[in-house]
């Protein structure tokens, strides 16, 4: 999908705190921090994503020191995927590549279409399944016939 950089309506950045909920980031504020919770990762782990998957919103912050492995301001660009968040810094100095993970750190378990609709979540049957996040609660399905 073509897309354009362009400031959220109301109505979107409504739809946007929704998501954030939804992928389990516990805290997203000021441009000067960086979204909670955050691990680091390695960047190739961001590129598959990328590879896949194409980001449903971006944005860009300059970040006020957040961690002692990496004690500067820190400007990054933010990937929001359908079920995380990549934030990616290229550190001048050493020409490295840093990247965080953001949001849950989700443990993906798959549950039974009897377990689905006892939670009211959809499960078409044989070839659907559906992965519940064990933390945040997150759910995804995969249809496996095609
Ligand atoms: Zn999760």
């Amino acid at each position: 999908m073509l897309t354009k950089t362009i400031e959220l309506t109301k109505e979107e950045r409504a739809n946007f705190d929704e998501y954030l909920k939804k992928i389990g980031v516990t805290r997203y504020d000021d441009s000067r921090t960086i979204p909670e919770p955050w691990v680091k990762v390695d960047a190739t782990q961001f590129f598959e994503w990328l590879q896949t998957y194409s980001p449903q919103y971006t944005e860009f912050r300059s970040v006020k020191r957040f961690t002692d492995d990496y004690p500067y301001t820190t400007s990054m660009h933010i990937y929001w995927f359908y079920k995380n968040g990549y934030a990616v810094h290229f550190d001048y100095r050493t020409r490295e590549l840093l990247t965080w993970k953001l949001g849950c750190d989700h443990k993906m378990k798959e549950i039974t279409q009897k377990e689905a609709k006892s939670q009211g979540l959809s499960h078409w049957g044989m070839h659907c399944h559906v992965y519940k996040c064990t933390v945040c609660g997150f759910v995804e399905s995969f249809d496996s016939s095609g």
